[in-house]
């Protein structure tokens, strides 16, 4: 039975309920976390916690718990929760109110939080690689911002998938943000490459790990501009997310990228997150 937490109780999720006053149903006023959790524990959490506190001051909207009171609730529906390997998603709403465009007086935000099971990592399926096509960015100008009003990221990858790919790359004024729910990297010559943090893109936990850890072991890796050409002629790209983690793309636009299989800088880098995240929750203790 799935245990959800909702305004400062844990409950199953059937008894879950909100009102459809709630300015995130009304008007997507709200933000969001989603952070994997790995041997029971919550991964990078002072990172995640840090961008949801961004996002909400983002929205003016002030943080409801502490930084040790969201370790304490998310701690808690772990343990309540079935498999060691979960994915947490965590939701702030300006809470309920009349339907008004201006914010509520004295109005306690809605705080939702769930954690379903991890699926099983499929190493022969992300290695495989996924096809991506390029998409005009419709997006807002706060991109930063986690926030739960995700039409355009819903209208966005599904065109992708009717496309037959995986994922939508999104392009600015020619320049690639970031996919629909992930960020962007390639390789040119040996050199990774991102586009650089900013109002246009998240900032995603993933996308900052691997940078860290290309530093960290000597793979050249630049923040910059990353233009459409750039891209298409890449010898690599990858989308990363804190829940797909680092997957390959062996086809752009119906373009093989490189020789249509995953890059060895690919498989480099995701030995090193893989045992990154082996190292960190090595002897986490198990309840
Ligand atoms: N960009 C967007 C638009 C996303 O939705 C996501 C996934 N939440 C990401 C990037 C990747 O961020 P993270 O690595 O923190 O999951």
């Amino acid at each position: 039975m799935t245990i959800v937490y909702l305004n400062g109780a844990f409950l199953p999720l059937k008894k879950a309920t909100v009102s459809p006053l709630d300015r995130g149903f009304m008007f997507g006023d709200g933000v969001y976390e989603v952070i994997p959790v790995y041997r029971r524990r919550p991964f990078r959490l002072p990172e995640h916690i840090d961008r949801l506190e961004h996002s909400l001051r983002g929205i003016r909207l002030a943080s409801p718990l502490s930084y040790d009171g969201w370790q304490s609730v998310l701690d808690e529906l772990v343990l309540r929760n079935a498999g060691d390997d979960q994915s947490i998603y965590l939701q702030i709403t300006r809470g309920v109110a009349a339907r008004d465009h201006s914010f509520p007086v004295d109005c306690p935000p809605t705080v939702f939080a769930m954690s379903t099971p991890l699926p099983e990592a499929k190493p022969a399926s992300s290695s495989a690689g996924v096809g991506a096509i390029t998409l005009e960015d419709i997006r807002w100008q706060h991109c930063d911002l986690k926030t739960i009003a995700l039409l355009p990221n819903i209208l966005l990858r599904q065109q992708a998938i009717e496309a037959g790919a995986a994922e939508a790359i999104l392009v600015r004024d020619g320049q690639v943000t970031e996919g629909a729910a992930s960020n962007v990297f390639c390789v040119v010559s040996g050199m990774l490459i991102t586009p650089p943090k900013g109002p246009r893109l998240l900032p995603g936990i993933t996308r900052d790990l691997i940078v860290e850890l290309a530093a960290a072991h000597e793979v050249a890796c630049r923040e910059q501009v990353l233009t459409t050409e750039t891209l298409a002629a890449a010898d690599e790209i990858w989308l990363t997310s804190s829940t797909k983690e680092i997957v390959p793309v062996i086809r752009l636009n119906g373009t093989p990228i490189g020789d249509g299989t995953p890059g060895p800088v690919w498989s480099r880098m995701n030995r090193l997150y893989q045992d990154f995240k082996r190292q960190v929750h090595a002897g986490a203790p198990l309840p």
